[in-house]
């Protein structure tokens, strides 16, 4: 048995340690889950209903558990993982309603009645990241659990902890045995065995465009349906008639939150020429007033890193480029890096380009709105995205004519439960959350039924 050092990116110890699943001990859940599926893909759609809905209301009671094991995992301030279960809960609380909204269509045919049908796919395989670790696998487990497959998850190996007790609970919930499974190790052994087993009917992945390529290449083998939630350099275009000071504000969530480890980042602020003085003066009081420290203190705003490696990753973005202003950071032990105001030298910038996945964010002035709107688009990422001016035909202009999936007007809220989530470009394939979820757990399945004698 091999086990894994679960540490504490605030404190630097170890906070737990996890047995890693072996390839034998995987197979074998996999053949399980697939009798298991079998079962409750059978049960009423109001049974399996009453069950998720259970799993939300156990979730909910364990709101504090939960959280304090998310905050000490990742480093996300408590404040901010309390607000993660809550959506937790009211993802499995808005799929509970799915199974029993599973419609098909009749279609006008010759001959007969024409009907679809959505099945499972069956066993489906989720891989999860370790920014968010539980409310990722959320999104990925209660609609495939609502459209009566079975799932094998497996969450980075930095951060499995909340996922593992997620199960737990959604066991004595009452969701029979080995329906959500937890597997634990790196994503060369276990994932890769994950994404290459016969037994997987699709993978649903949240991680890097890099390893979301190599999972793409992998699945095409067996045809393997995939969704894909990717990497993003996601831009927010500050108009001068803008509210200024709730575009400085919300950046402390915006790119700040979470330690700036949030694929929806607006890590790129684009701002017009006429307007960065004002701009620069908020968000320099908003970037200095940020409460950087102990994750489980109610009043901490950003906690440290993931990990000494990410660490010195993100830090190598700093070393030559122009700092506007900077934060500060606790001393002695923990992952820290301070929030970060950059003015890059230009578009082709490092810092500009890549997603750094840290408190960093790039002040980029503009004349125009069509030259906004292209340096916006010019990359390889489409995530995410903000418009803020208080002229509302541009706003909508600006937004339709933006190249990303999740996309917010005077605000920078890219994820609600009741609406699809994606990206556009290498960020992603597929749809999570709102109703779109569930397509990319069913099959399409069309029955002609003759009425000729
Ligand atoms: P990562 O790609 O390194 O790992 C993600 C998960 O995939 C982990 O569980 C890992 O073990 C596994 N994995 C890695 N390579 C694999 C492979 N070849 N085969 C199978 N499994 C593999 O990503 P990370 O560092 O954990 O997370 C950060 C990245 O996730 C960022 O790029 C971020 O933008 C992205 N992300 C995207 C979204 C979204 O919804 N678009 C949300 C959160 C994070």
């Amino acid at each position: 048995m091999t086990v894994i050092d679960v540490i504490e990116p605030a404190t630097e110890q170890v906070l737990a340690t996890v047995e890693r699943t072996t390839e034998m001990q995987l197979d074998e859940l996999i053949e399980c889950a697939s009798r298991v599926q079998k079962d409750w893909a059978a049960e009423a759609p109001a049974t399996r209903a009453r069950v998720l809905l259970a799993v939300s209301s156990a979730i909910d009671l364990h709101t504090e558990e939960l959280a304090e094991l998310e905050s000490r995992n990742v480093g996300m301030p408590i404040s901010d993982a309390r607000g993660a279960i809550a959506g937790v809960a009211a993802t499995f609380r808005y799929y509970s309603a799915a199974p029993e909204r599973l419609l098909g269509q009749t279609i006008p045919v010759e001959g007969g009645v024409d009907m679809t049908f959505r099945e499972p796919i069956g066993v489906v395989g989720l891989i999860t990241p370790w920014n968010y670790p539980m409310t990722i696998a959320a999104w990925k487990v209660a609609p495939a659990l609502a459209a009566g497959n079975a799932v094998v998850v497996k969450p980075a190996e930095l951060t499995p902890l909340t996922t593992i007790r997620m199960a737990e609970l959604a066991v004595e919930a009452g969701l029979p045995e080995g329906l959500l499974n937890v597997v634990v190790g790196a994503g060369s052994s276990v994932g890769r065995r994950l994404v290459e087993h016969p037994g997987i009917g699709k993978i649903a992945f949240t991680g890097s465009t890099a390893a979301g390529k190599d999972i793409a290449r992998r699945a095409a083998d067996s045809i393997k349906r995939v969704t894909l939630e990717l990497g993003g350099k996601s831009a927010a275009l500050v108009f001068a008639d803008a509210d200024l000071g709730s575009a400085a504000e919300g950046l402390v969530g915006a790119v700040f939150g979470n330690s700036g480890q949030d694929c929806c980042a607006r890590s790129r602020v684009f701002v017009e020429r006429s307007a960065v003085d004002n701009f620069l003066a908020k968000l320099h009081d908003v970037v200095t007033g940020i409460t950087v420290g102990d994750p489980l203190q109610d009043s901490t705003q950003m906690g440290p890193l993931i990990s000494a490696g990410h660490a010195k990753r993100v830090e190598e973005y700093v070393s030559d480029a122009d700092v506007l202003v900077q934060g500060t950071t606790p001393s002695g032990p923990g992952y820290w890096f301070p929030p970060t105001v950059l003015h890059p030298a230009g578009d082709v910038d490092r810092a500009v380009r890549e997603e750094i996945f840290g408190p960093i964010v790039a002040i980029l002035p503009f004349d125009d709105e069509n030259e906004a709107i292209t340096r916006a688009n010019n990359t390889i990422y489409g995530l995410a995205g903000s418009v803020w001016t208080s002229n509302a035909a541009r706003s909508m202009r600006v937004a339709r004519a933006m190249n990303a999936g999740a996309l917010a007007v005077n605000s920078y809220s890219s994820v609600r439960v009741s609406t699809p989530f994606g990206g556009f470009k290498q960020s992603g394939l597929g749809r999570e959350l709102g109703p779109d979820a569930l397509d990319a757990y069913t099959e399409v399945k069309n029955v002609f039924f003759n009425t000729n004698d």
